[in-house]
């Protein structure tokens, strides 16, 4: 067979890219190893910064989530039993949409494939590229049902399979540099079925770790706590779990925590890494396959949407017989991947200073916490980066 592109994974990136050629009557194929019902369910990020969801709305692909998301405009820091809210939206003059990423992916998958007739193929296995630095490349995978393997001939791959997928090893020795970081902690992520505690995040500063509160809907709330890296989710029992989340988040006038059963409890390790450039002959990778942030501002799925506006875009413009946004992908998406990993780094120490054992880190943490509450324009260029810097898109 052949197509114009391959696109390999269904998350938020590939689906994206998906539908915006879908649109623009230019070929593709989607590839993606798991199934329809596993990625509809798989709970991840919960936060869409405007400037996404208005690109997203442009292109008639978030009716649903105008209608469903929440709308977030402020959070909380606590520490030392004292509660500081941080008017983000009034500060930015924009707003944090609450949408959980399966509600997302689910909206994403109706419209590529129920209502443009888009095809994906669910349930691939052993997917590899080819010739990837020719005009002619290819790629490879093996039928679930019937185990016969396929060879799919296309003009471009575009690499979204996210952070453990095939795409960015394909890429040949010594053509990309990979930049890693490593924070040296870890964040148990967990989703309670319980009502949310605040209206919104809440931010635990704390000796013992950071604490975290994410309000996502009314029955499901998420919750992070700081833990050492490698540390097994199976020793956090409910009680531990919810006596932790009592201290780290404890504040004078707030209400008891909502306790409910925890229906996730995974062990994240706090690490960030950047592929550049992000492509490499007819291979484009685009989102978490080619730069993982770790999830303390909320930023992976907005940048893993960008990438994917950005290469949708120039897929369509050089069918058109313009490659110049092909030209400029690459450092297009870095730029903004670099300023949000540098945001991330800096809450990353305004976070977990207090928890470092180490005198210095925590007093320059308590410095800029103290910076942000007591400068307007401090708390003003911080509101800016978290809820994200505009873009036209
Ligand atoms: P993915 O969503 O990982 O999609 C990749 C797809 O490729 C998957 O469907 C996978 O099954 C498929 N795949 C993998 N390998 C192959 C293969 N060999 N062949 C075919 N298919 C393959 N981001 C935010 O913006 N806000 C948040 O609040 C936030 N919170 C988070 C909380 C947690 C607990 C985690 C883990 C992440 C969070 N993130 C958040 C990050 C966000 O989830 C990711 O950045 C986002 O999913 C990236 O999208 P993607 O499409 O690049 O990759």
């Amino acid at each position: 067979t052949r197509t114009r592109v391959v696109i390999i994974g269904a998350g938020p990136a590939g689906l994206t890219v998906a539908n915006l050629l879908r649109t623009a009557g230019v070929d593709c194929v989607l590839l993606e190893a798991e199934s329809r019902e596993f990625i509809e369910q798989r709970p991840r990020a919960g936060f869409m910064e405007e400037w996404v969801v208005r690109a997203l709305a442009r292109r008639g692909l978030a009716d649903r989530l105008l209608e469903r998301a929440g709308r977030q405009g402020e959070f909380e820091f606590r520490f030392d039993g004292a509660r500081h809210t941080m008017r983000t939206g009034e500060l930015s003059g924009r707003r944090h949409f609450v949408y959980p990423q399966p509600l997302l992916v689910t909206d994403l998958v109706a419209s590529y494939v129920d209502r443009a007739g888009g095809e994906v193929r669910f349930g691939v296995r052993e997917v590899a590229l080819h010739d990837i630095d020719s005009d002619r490349p290819a790629v490879s995978y093996t039928d679930p049902v019937t185990g016969a393997r396929h060879r799919i001939e296309c003009d471009f791959i575009a690499g979204c399979d996210g952070a453990r997928g095939v795409s960015r090893a394909a890429v040949p020795d010594g053509r990309a540099v990979l930049t890693r970081n490593d924070h040296g902690v870890a964040w148990l992520a967990l989703l309670a079925e319980a009502p949310p505690s605040a209206d919104g995040v809440i931010f635990g500063i704390h000796e013992r770790g950071f604490g975290a509160h994410m309000a996502r809907s009314a029955q499901v709330t998420r919750y992070y706590l700081q833990v050492e890296p490698g540390e097994d989710a199976g020793n956090w029992s409910h009680e531990r779990v919810w006596d932790e989340l009592r201290v780290r988040l404890a504040a004078d006038g707030s209400p008891p925590l909502a306790e409910g059963p925890l229906i996730e409890k995974v062990v994240l390790d706090m690490h960030n890494y950047v592929v550049e450039p992000m492509v490499f002959g007819r291979l484009h990778l685009a989102g978490d396959a080619a730069h993982l942030v770790a999830p303390i501002a909320a930023k992976g799925m907005n940048l893993a949407i960008n990438d994917a506006l950005l290469l949708g875009d120039a897929l369509i413009a050089h069918y058109q017989g313009d490659d110049s946004g092909l030209a400029g992908y690459s450092e297009a998406c870095l730029r903004r991947v670099w300023q949000y990993l540098e945001f991330s780094q800096w809450l990353f120490d305004v976070l977990h200073g207090a928890s470092s054992g180490d005198r210095f880190r925590a007093g320059t943490a308590r410095a800029r916490l103290r910076r942000l509450l007591g400068s307007e324009s401090a708390a003003k260029a911080f509101a800016r980066l978290y809820m994200g810097e505009e873009a036209d898109l």
